[in-house]
């Protein structure tokens, strides 16, 4: 059940303190898309989340968008937010991961992924042994995400739950 539990549990992606992730360290952050960074209902990224972004960027980040979604869902999303970006990424699969690490050549230790599901984003970034950071979803429900993972999130959650590591709304970082 550890590799579920987050490193750092966040209300969203604009409450978390990315100058003390700069400081321990992290030089990448791979961003889930989907109700990380946007509502599924939307094909553009709001103007907070664009300076957001930007911010980040000037801090000296790279920025990634790692989905499990199609190319052409992500598309506009890297365009807007001038950042690279992986499409079909079959979190908590490795092969994306390892991909990315490679190509920009990073230590597990300089890479944090934030993300709103603990059984793709969170088991995904653990694994690896990167910096993983649970967001709340931007819907709580919706209708386009598998009812298969919906199951298992909240199981997942429970059990966290019930393990005294993770409760809903009780944030840290
Ligand atoms: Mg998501």
């Amino acid at each position: 059940m550890e590799k579920f539990r987050p490193d750092i549990y966040q209300k969203s992606i604009f409450t978390i303190d990315y100058n003390k992730l700069k400081k321990s360290g992290i030089k990448c952050l791979l961003f889930d898309l989907d109700n990380t960074l946007s509502s599924m209902s939307s094909n553009m990224p709001d103007t907070k989340t664009k300076s957001l972004i930007a911010s980040l960027n000037d801090l000296g980040f790279r920025v990634i968008i790692i989905s499990n979604s199609k190319k052409n869902r992500i598309e506009p999303f890297k365009d807007h937010l001038n950042v690279d970006a992986a499409a079909n990424s079959f979190k908590p699969f490795k092969n994306k991961y390892t991909k990315i690490q490679k190509i920009y050549n990073l230590k597990d230790t300089e890479i944090a992924c934030i993300g709103d599901q603990l059984v793709t984003d969170i088991l995904g970034a653990n694994r690896m042994g990167f910096t993983s950071i649970l967001v709340n979803p931007i819907s709580t429900y919706d209708f386009k995400i598998s009812k298969i993972t919906q199951i298992l999130e909240r199981k997942v959650y429970k059990k966290l739950n019930k393990m005294g590591l993770l409760t809903k709304g009780n944030y840290y970082d």
